[in-house]
């Protein structure tokens, strides 16, 4: 064969396989409502034309833009050896049943983690619950099995975590936020032996109300009390741990807060901010300059915690909590 001949028969290849991929890439962009992809698309795409199994994973929610959750999941696979792809499937509140419904006939996925505001909207999609997402009423992470969905909560674990040491210390909690999060928060902190009193506060009562309704049974021995949320910036120095579920102060609104911390303490206070992005939010900077003896959490804990909990209910296998941390902090330095 003349040189010629054999470069125009590369060039065709190359353009057989450029068209490929490019059906893949449009195919992939209206399956999933454009996804934005990233590293982890290039990964899937090189495993499915080199014939590779795929690990393949999503986080469902409505802007993923600054979520760090591919970063660390794509690095505990890496870690693993294992050839995986966990994608951002963006859906609006208005395609949201449609979206849902055209994913589970996917049979692409493993799974999905589940993320602000969809927690609790996506539980009636789900075949089967686990007992925490049941008792809780949300879920931010499924397990695809043979096509049917089943939903777990490892926020509660995830929250609980890094409060161990203080466990003892907590009986008066105040919530501010009454979401998805906020469930598993309460969910967690209703202790059977502890009898805790927790307050919620939120800014639209049926949510209060539909928590203690769906809370009756674990209230035996604990108290859940509502507030509107503005009441809350008086009451604070009374309690000894509150956390902050709500997206208040979040990038790129850092500047905000959800609470105006002013108020001299005469206990000591543990104060959690669940947002991770930025690691430390102008909530827990004034914390620290508060009169008294204060200790903050970081969301960043909660969700190391949290993803190390779905990464071994999808893959049975320990999640790299150290290396997480350590790209996680990298990567929020820098947004
Ligand atoms: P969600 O279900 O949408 O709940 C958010 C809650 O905050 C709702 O009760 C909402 O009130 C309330 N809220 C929002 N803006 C408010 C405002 N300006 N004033 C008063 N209340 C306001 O969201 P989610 O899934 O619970 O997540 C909440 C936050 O927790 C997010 O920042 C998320 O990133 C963080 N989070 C972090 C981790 C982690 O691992 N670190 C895990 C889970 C969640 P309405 O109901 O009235 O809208």
């Amino acid at each position: 064969m003349l040189p010629l001949q054999i470069a125009s028969m590369m060039g065709f290849l190359f353009a057989v396989f450029g068209l490929i991929v490019l059906i893949y890439v449009i195919g992939r962009f209206f399956i999933e409502g454009g996804s934005v992809p990233g590293f982890p698309f290039l990964a899937s795409t090189i495993a499915i034309f080199s014939g590779v199994q795929l690990f393949a994973l999503g986080i469902i929610g409505e802007y993923l833009a600054h979520s760090a959750s591919p970063n660390i999941h794509m690095l505990a696979f890496h870690l693993h050896n294992i050839t995986a792809d966990y994608t951002k499937i963006e859906i609006s509140g208005d395609s949201f049943a449609t979206r849902i419904r055209k994913l589970k006939t996917n049979p692409h996925y493993a799974g999905f983690n589940v993320t602000i505001p969809y927690k609790c909207r996506i539980v009636p999609y789900l075949d089967q619950l686990h007992q925490t997402a049941q008792n809780t009423g949300a879920v931010n992470t499924i397990k695809s099995v043979e096509g049917k969905w089943i939903g777990y909560n490892t926020d509660v674990e995830g929250f609980l975590q890094p409060l161990k040491p203080f466990e003892n210390n907590i009986t008066n909690c105040l919530i501010l936020g009454a979401g998805g999060a906020a469930r598993a928060v309460i969910y967690g902190l209703l202790h059977p032996d502890k009898q805790r009193s927790v307050t919620v506060c939120m800014r639209d009562e049926s949510k209060g109300q539909k928590i203690l309704q769906d809370f009756v049974k674990f209230r035996e021995k604990n108290e859940i009390e509502l507030r509107v949320f503005a009441a809350a910036c008086d009451i604070y120095p009374d309690y000894d741990l509150i956390v902050n579920t709500t997206p208040i102060g979040m990038y790129p609104h850092v500047e905000e807060s959800p609470l105006l911390l002013k108020k001299e303490l005469n206990k000591p206070l543990v104060i959690y901010d669940l947002i991770y992005n930025p690691p430390q939010t102008t909530f827990l900077k004034d914390a620290k300059n508060l009169k008294g003896s204060v200790t903050t959490i970081s969301g960043v804990d909660m969700l190391i915690g949290q993803a190390a909990e779905s990464f071994k209910i999808w893959t049975g296998l320990e999640f790299p909590d150290s290396e997480a941390r350590q790209l996680l902090m990298n990567k929020l330095t820098v947004s």
